[in-house]
C-alpha cells in the first residue's frame, strides 16, 4: 500500500512560509539563505526547490510597503513639522528596512501558497 502524505490546507501551508519554514512539515527550512530556497526540507525530505515564486513576493512586498509607509508619512506630515531633511533620511530608510523584513517572509508565504495548491511558477510556459 502506497504512503500517502496527508497535504497541509493552505492557511497552515501559507502560515508555515511566512515564519520560513517547510510548508509540508512545519518543521524544516524553507530557505537555505535570505532568500535561496533549500531543494528538499532537511526534516520531512518535501521537494521544495523547484517552485520559483518569481516576482510575485517583491510585487507583495511593494504593495504591503507603500501601504504602510505612505499613510504614515501623510500622518506624520500632517501633525509634526519635520525638516525636509528629516523626511529625506527617515523615509527612505525605513522604507528600505521594511522591504528587507517583509520580502524574505513574503516569500515563504508565497512559497507555502504555491506548494499547497500544487504550482511550480513554470505552468504559463507549459514546462510544469
Ligand atoms: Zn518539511
Amino acid at each position: 500500500m502506497p504512503i500517502v502524505r496527508r497535504r497541509a490546507s493552505k492557511q497552515s501551508a501559507i502560515a508555515r512560509g511566512l515564519k520560513r519554514r517547510c510548508p509540508a512539515c512545519g518543521h524544516g527550512r524553507a530557505f537555505a539563505g535570505y532568500l535561496r530556497q533549500v531543494d528538499d526540507c532537511a526534516n520531512c525530505g518535501e521537494h521544495l526547490g523547484h517552485i520559483r515564486a518569481d516576482d510575485f513576493p517583491p510585487y507583495l512586498t511593494i504593495f504591503l510597503v507603500g501601504h504602510l509607509i505612505v499613510p504614515t508619512l501623510l500622518l506624520v506630515e500632517q501633525n509634526y513639522q519635520w525638516p525636509v531633511s528629516v523626511h529625506m533620511v527617515v523615509w527612505p530608510a525605513l522604507t528600505l528596512v521594511l522591504a528587507l523584513i517583509f520580502l524574505p517572509l513574503l516569500k515563504g508565504g508565497v512559497l507555502g501558497y504555491m506548494w499547497s495548491i500544487g504550482m511550480t511558477g513554470r505552468e504559463v510556459q507549459g514546462r510544469g
